[in-house]
């Protein structure tokens, strides 16, 4: 059998939708999975929506995501170029291959001979304003024009553009891997354009012919794409023949919440979460979008997410390593239906991605957050408050939310939750306990939480409310991991200076 070679073809317009990436993603388990390669081809011949930048963050949301190609324009490979611009002599041949054996035409009709034959067919009340079987013997191409007229058109330089001819009435049909056999009425499809006026080929022509020229075996890709697939089964019929075609999977749509249609960068805005993998900042309008990573997501809690959007092994299992999704991974348990996108949920991924890693590998992340807000602490003294906060945290972002005060000294306090119960008992008992803190020679929890209960057993004060404001005392709310922890983490000196913080403004 040849080598598995998957690839994934993106159109750099934009920031990368979670659906994008979840198509990055079963390739290459599928891929690894198969001991095969993963591409990365960038599909860029329409020069009309280039978008500077866009190119670097799909290469930049891969490399977060830990889906790095086996070949690349950045990795190389033997099968480059990698950025169909770069292959642009490649594609004419094809094209003219297809004109001298009778399966594409030459077509010089002119924007306004296009604008004029929709209005007929508009005014006529036809369903379709393809330029198809129907309308091809009335326009301005080579089927209709004398071969003599062709050559003079040719010779003199006029624009033309070069259109597979698609006979009516046959029926095309492949198997995806997913969805089984499917069959397009060759009499609803057009006769699309295979290479344009400046001479860049359309996607269409570029995705066969490379996957061809890159001994593509299986072609994965988003639900949106089967319009296509006909044209795409025609151009491997008549370049390459169908046994050498790959075999076609097209993956199921990540909807809205509600169900109602794919999800859109739109409904993220509306809905308030993120749908591209990394933040993107629009080239035009310097507008930011969000992205997972910013907000706050780790990096295999993403991956995660996205692998059980349409997909699962057949058990329970939610949580799954990178390593045990190649294992598992199959197409034929990706489902055919779209695959509802629940925010909620995906922060429980988060969630337990926090949970289930150890806290050094997102250290470095926190350590960023804290830098915005001016904070700056050793690594070793972050692990220690992640390892008491990480339960509390859905997000890394929640990391300040949780544990500022570990960080700096309250600078409000609880005061309707200490104030009915001070009186003079409380303030002596944390006048005396200042003191009893200052002389405590081993500084740890145990003994933190053995001084303040002897010191309440002596002066005979309910632990429980003295516990409450001791908390408000070092943290300025009720919240937060155990007291005694918190004294032990922010150390005896600190701990003391809150304790005389609090005083000034409670007794
Ligand atoms: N260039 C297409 C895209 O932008 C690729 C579709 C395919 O994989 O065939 O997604």
């Amino acid at each position: 059998m040849n080598k598995i070679r998957v690839r994934f073809a993106p159109s750099p317009t934009g920031g990368l939708h979670l659906g994008g990436v979840r198509t990055v993603l079963f390739n290459y388990l599928f891929a690894k999975k198969h001991g095969g390669d993963f591409i990365l081809r960038i599909e860029d011949t329409d020069q009309s929506r280039f978008v500077p930048g866009a190119e670097q963050y799909i290469f930049d949301c891969l490399a977060w995501c830990g889906l790095v190609p086996d070949e690349s324009p950045v990795h190389g490979g033997p099968y480059g170029p990698y950025r169909q611009s770069e292959r642009k002599e490649i594609y004419r041949t094809y094209a003219e291959q297809l004109v001298s054996e009778g399966h594409a035409y030459y077509a010089f009709d002119t924007t306004e001979e296009l604008d004029a034959m929709r209005e007929r067919l508009k005014e006529a009340g036809s369903q379709s304003l393809q330029y198809d079987h129907h309308i091809r013997m009335r326009m301005n191409n080579s089927l209709r024009l004398h071969p003599e007229e062709t050559k003079a058109l040719l010779d003199a330089g006029t624009p033309y553009v070069i259109r597979i001819k698609v006979d009516a009435n046959e029926t095309i049909s492949f198997r995806d891997m997913i969805r089984g056999e499917l069959e397009f009425d060759s009499s609803r499809v057009d006769d699309k354009v295979l290479l344009k006026a400046d001479g860049m080929p359309t996607y269409h022509l570029a995705v066969v012919v490379d996957d061809h020229l890159m001994k593509i075996s299986h072609a994965f890709r988003g639900e949106e794409w089967l319009p296509s697939a006909p044209v795409h089964i025609l151009l491997w019929k008549y370049l390459f023949g169908l046994d050498a075609m790959p075999q076609w999977a097209h993956f199921p749509l990540i909807l809205k919440p509600d169900g109602n249609g794919k999800l859109s960068k739109r409904d993220g805005d509306r809905l308030g979460f993120p749908v591209f993998a990394l933040d993107w900042k629009d080239p035009v309008s310097g507008d930011i979008t969000r992205g997972f990573k910013e907000i706050g997501f780790l990096c295999e809690a993403f991956v995660n997410l996205l692998a059980v959007l349409g997909w699962n092994n057949g058990t329970e299992q939610e949580v799954f390593t990178v390593e045990e999704l190649i294992n598992q991974f199959s197409i034929e348990r990706v489902h055919k239906g779209g695959a509802k996108f629940d925010y909620e949920k995906a922060k429980w991924f988060n969630h337990q991605w926090i949970q289930k890693l150890p806290v050094s590998a997102y250290t470095s992340q926190v350590l960023e957050i804290l830098k915005d807000k001016n904070v700056s602490v050793s690594g070793s003294y972050l692990q220690q408050v992640l390892d008491l906060i990480k339960d509390r945290c859905t997000l890394l972002s929640d990391f300040w939310d949780q544990g500022f005060f570990f960080f700096e000294s309250p600078i409000a306090y609880d005061e309707a939750s200490v104030k009915p119960k001070w009186d003079t008992g409380k303030n002596n008992y944390f006048d005396t306990l200042m003191n009893r803190y200052a002389t405590t020679a081993l500084w740890y929890q145990d003994e933190i939480e053995k001084v303040f209960k002897e010191l309440a057993m002596e002066q005979q004060i309910k632990v429980g409310e003295l516990q409450m404001i001791f908390r408000v005392m070092l943290v300025g709310s009720k919240t937060g991991p155990g007291v005694f922890a918190i004294a032990n983490t922010i150390g005896q000196e600190e701990t003391i200076k809150r304790i005389q913080n609090a005083l000034l403004v409670f007794g």
